[in-house]
Order: C-alpha cells, then structure tokens, then sequence
C-alpha cells in the first residue's frame, strides 16, 4: 500500500484536492490503470521533460521562444502583461486578443516579501525601449490589492519609455481573478480597457 499512499499524497498537493479527493482521483486511477492512469503517467513524463517558461514572455509551451512569441500574425506592438501563466491562458480562450504577453510570475507583496526582483519586471522593461516595437503595455493585473500595487509600479517604471499603458476596463469584479472570469466579461474588459 505504499506505493498508493505515496500517489494519494503527491495528489493531495495539487490545488483544489484535498486527502479526501486525492483518495477518491487515486482510486479512479487504479481503476482505470489503461485508460487513464498509464495515459496520465506519459502525458506528466513528457510534459515534465518538454514544458519549460517561455524565455522572452514566461508563456508554458515546449518551444523557446514559444508560439505566441514566434507567431508573426500577432500583433509584437502591443504586451499583455498578466500575473499567471493560467491568465494568459484565460485570455487566450476568451478575449480574441491578438498582440503578446508578459508573465510577471505573481505580484508585489510587502506582506509575502515579493520585491520587484522576485518577478519579470526587468524583463518586460527590456522589452521596451525605442529599439523596441513594443508601442502599448495593457496591465491586465488582478483587481486585487497587490495586483493594483504590481501594476501601479509598473505604470511608473514606464514613465517616459514613451510606451500607451492601459488597465482592463473594470467589468473585472474587484478582488476578481482573471482565470474565473467567464469568457464574456474578460472579452469585454480587454476591448474596453482604459489609459492610465
Ligand atoms: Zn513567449
């Protein structure tokens, strides 16, 4: 039994599963050992071995740069900046948008000890600059209390690259994460957004 409890607790770690569901997702994994648990164990080797950050964005794919970097459809003058690679994704499903982004890795936190440092700030500041195409940084930030603050300093920092930086419109509920956002309202808060 050591070898299901081991499974049980590495589940348990995942967000959104407690023992008790860890319990009930490992079950079913032995239950359906063909059709799920030995597809899930390749799939979690192979993306284990070829997902890494996207070097220019912080976007999850198996190529660096990756797609949306590389992609010459989309639209290199205008960076999405977002917190979480989940909120890039978000976007992704639902906004049409069609420029790039920028992964900060999380917000500033003076309560959690998160300076500047700890984040991609200094790499999107590079990717701004008059050599730069880079001509509109949207902040699409969470409505949180940090997300506010990581984007006000971000907003100073660009002071004077002679970049347009917007905020997403605020059909974003306060306090509102965008990955929970239904499809709909985040569309609309991407074309509505405001300048700073
Ligand atoms: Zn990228």
């Amino acid at each position: 039994m050591q070898e299901i409890e081991r499974l049980i607790q590495l589940l348990a770690r995942l967000p959104g599963l407690g023992p008790r569901s860890a319990r009930r997702a490992a079950l079913e994994l032995v239950k359906k050992r063909e059709s799920l648990m030995r597809p899930l164990a390749t799939a979690l080797s192979e993306a284990a071995d070829k997902v890494a950050p996207c070097s220019v964005c912080g976007n999850l794919d198996t190529t660096d740069p990756c797609r949306i970097c590389t992609d010459e459809t989309r639209d290199a003058r205008t960076i999405c900046v977002v917190e979480q690679v989940g909120d890039l994704w978000a976007l992704e499903r639902a906004s049409g948008f069609t420029g790039r982004y920028h992964v900060l890795g999380g917000t500033l936190s003076a309560l959690d000890g998160i300076g500047p440092e700890d984040l991609t700030i200094g790499q999107l500041l590079a990717r701004v600059g008059p050599d730069r195409p880079t001509a509109e940084i949207i902040l699409a930030t969470n409505l949180t209390v940090d997300g506010q603050t990581t984007a006000h300093y971000i907003t100073e920092r660009l002071e004077g690259a002679g970049v347009k930086v917007t905020r997403l419109a605020h059909g974003v509920p306060v306090g509102g994460e965008l990955d929970y956002l239904d499809d709909g309202t985040l569309s609309a808060a991407l074309k509505a957004r405001q300048a700073l």
